[in-house]
């Protein structure tokens, strides 16, 4: 039995740990009117420097000043960060070279295709597009049992809609080396204030639109509540079979049949309540019931590729499902990530980013991996088991950095010029290949494993053009991806302190999650590092961690929750260290101009303009600690940047010796 805390069943832990910066990527990409159209090249900013700060009294608003008094944030654009602005401009600028680059490279022009009738369909609704869902919602009403409304949930299966049920490929404990299918519960979001409106621009009359909104939203209650009822538990191994006579009622030889799956195989089912609660909500809801909640799951799924149209209805939604609304390069960006993540990752990884900025970036991660055996080998609270266990993994992760040099398999389906038949092509491709993958090996070569953020299921979502970098626990691997590798934070034409202040930091933050992640092993199996003496020795060391942070005010009136940024604090003041560490252990001697600059790159990184109600709402849900925390924190733990700076010994920059946190 695997309990959670283990990959089967994340815990809220290792799925922070894992999300990583996904907040990034779901932010509305800033309108290009107000940055420079200009690739902005990477190094110090200067104007968003505030020089009548003091570097030794507040590194954060020194090195960001500057920015944060100029920034516009709004309600309607809460937060802007000073790297996200420009990495956006970039790679806006990228793209729209991209897609007029070749037109002898088919996959180009496929991608091309795509993103045309992306832009042809975002710009106004069009007749093609509301046609489509038309044909949708017809389908949809003409179900009149409910065999056809199992029949037409699978189609909509087909089409990654999963209006019931999630399926998908997770590492197989009976058999590392293996995937397996996963029977899960799709995202239960039907708040009505925005069900309603969403129903009525599809076409139903106000009164009926608002009615049905309170029926599916009732539904999806009553569902939630099967979900979340139990609490965290572990995932059952269940043959098709065994599920049959735990949720009876629904067709589950007909359901699993369409992933060609022989039926001996067993399956991971993480929540059987939830399970049995869906076959009966599909056993005894009236069909009328069922109809509405199926046309709302389509929109649902089909949220970032809607129609303008549907524009006021996104809005309502919360912002970790929201993605981009309004604006058209950013919605056709996504939607061309979902729909040929793989396809658009490639060309970007090998026309934008190019294999020298993925060879150096490399050996930065390496030199950064270096310093991080030589940090485990010196911490002297582990116990020589554990430091040999540790070692021993760092030594056999994976660094995968950029791009893969084998790629997943791509579509050859017909594309048109009418964009959600585009769309659906896509979805029905990659609906298949995730299908397939819970028959297959699991192969590290080919980067199988799902690169977060969430903006698309499944693998199409190579995602590469979205920046991020994470642990992956599950094959003790770490992923950088392409979008790391370009400008503002990454160059081959930067100065080497640049590079390691930015993507070399991020690289260390995430080598510090995999020492974190001890209850992984060495291949990601399940399987704890660490003697309850050593959780114990590492978690005294925490409170240091966990008190300055929670001595920290991020504003008037708020509290800063240490204990729960713990994990990401102890990332960046150990990561931050490494990666000066790394820098400082090249053949020449750094010079202090060079150490400067490494600090500014670090801390304006993370320079980020937000309004009062988005700082408390960050607060609230992020597990990372305030942009001002993050930086003015592990610096003033590092007597390197007190040097660097020459702060007095009193400044708030510099704490005392006795003061100062180390975990790694
Ligand atoms: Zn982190």
């Amino acid at each position: 039995v695997i309990r959670r805390r283990t990959p089967h069943l994340r815990s809220r832990r290792v799925n922070a740990v894992l999300r990583v910066v996904a907040s990034f990527a779901f932010l509305p990409v800033l309108a290009l009117a107000d940055a420079s159209t200009h690739p902005a090249p990477p190094g110090v900013d200067e104007a968003a420097i505030d020089t009548t700060v003091s570097a030794c009294t507040n590194f954060y608003r020194h090195a960001c000043g500057g920015f944060l008094k100029t920034a516009p944030v709004s309600e309607r654009t809460p937060r802007r960060g000073l790297f996200e602005a420009r990495f956006d401009n970039n790679l806006q600028h990228a793209l729209d070279r991209l897609f007029d680059s070749d037109a002898n490279d088919a996959e180009l022009v496929r991608l091309a295709t795509f993103h045309r009738s992306c832009r042809a369909a975002q710009r106004e609704t069009t007749p093609a597009d509301d046609a489509y869902l038309a044909r949708w919602f017809a389908r949809i009403d003409s179900a009149r049992d409910r065999t056809a409304i199992e029949l037409l949930a699978r189609q909509l299966d087909a089409i990654g809609v999963e209006p019931f049920f999630s399926y998908d490929a997770a590492p197989d404990p009976a058999d590392w080396t293996r995937w397996r299918g996963e029977l899960g519960a799709p995202i239960l979001y039907a708040k009505a204030v925005t069900v309603a409106p969403a129903l009525e621009i599809s076409g139903l009359a106000p009164a009926h639109a608002r009615d049905a909104a309170a029926v599916i939203e009732a539904m999806a209650l009553r569902l939630r509540a099967a979900r979340d009822g139990a609490g965290e538990r572990p995932v059952e191994t269940l043959s098709w079979q065994q599920l049959e006579s735990r949720a009876p009622g629904f067709d589950w030889a007909g359901y699993h049949t369409q992933f060609g799956a022989p039926s001996t195989r067993p399956i991971g089912v993480p929540n059987v309540d939830y399970v049995v609660e869906a076959a009966r909500v599909l056993r005894d809801a009236p069909l009328a019931d069922l109809r509405a909640y199926l046309r709302w799951r389509l929109l649902l799924s089909l949220r970032g590729e809607l129609p303008p149209k549907y524009a006021p209805a996104l809005s309502t939604l919360p912002p970790s499902l929201r993605g981009t609304v309004g604006d058209v390069d950013g919605r056709c960006r996504d939607a061309t990530v979902r729909a040929m993540g793989v396809e658009f990752s490639r060309q970007f990884s090998k026309r934008i980013v190019g294999t020298d900025a993925r060879n150096e970036a490399h050996e930065i991660a390496e030199r950064m991996r270096r310093t991080a055996i030589g940090a485990v080998q010196r911490a002297d609270w582990l116990s020589d088991d554990a430091r040999r266990a540790m070692l021993d993994k760092l030594a056999r992760l994976d660094l995968h950095i950029g791009f893969p040099d084998r790629w997943p398999a791509t579509g050859r389906y017909a594309l048109t010029s009418s964009f959600l038949e585009n769309v659906e092509a896509a979805r029905r491709f990659e609906q298949q290949q995730k299908w397939k993958r819970t028959q297959e090996r699991r192969d590290r070569a080919s980067w199988q494993e799902k690169v977060y953020p969430w903006v698309g299921d499944g693998m199409a979502s190579a995602r590469l053009v979205l920046p991020n970098g994470f642990p992956d626990a599950y094959s003790n691997s770490l992923v950088m991806t392409a979008a790391m590798l370009m400008p503002p934070q990454f160059a081959t034409d930067a100065p080497e302190e640049f590079n390691y202040g930015t993507f070399g930091t991020v690289v260390a933050h995430e080598l510090v999650h995999v020492l974190e992640l001890h209850m992984f092993g060495t291949d990601g199996r399940p399987a704890e590092l660490w003697s309850a003496d050593d959780t114990q020795r590492h978690d005294a060391r925490m409170k240091c961690v966990v008190s300055q942070a929670t001595a920290f005010v991020p504003g008037p009136g708020l509290h800063n929750p240490g204990d729960r940024q713990a994990d990401e604090n102890v990332a960046d003041l150990a990561g931050v260290r490494l990666a000066y560490e790394a820098l400082a252990a090249g053949p020449r001697e750094t010079t202090r101009r060079e150490s400067q600059t490494f600090f500014y790159a670090y801390a304006q990184r993370q320079c980020l303009a937000q309004t009062p109600a988005e700082l408390a709402r960050s607060i609230d849900d992020d597990s990372h600690g305030p942009a001002e925390y993050r930086v003015n924190g592990p610096l003033a733990n590092l007597p390197a940047f007190a040097e660097a700076f020459r702060c007095p010994s009193d400044a708030p920059m510099a704490s005392p010796e006795a003061a100062l946190c180390r975990v790694w």
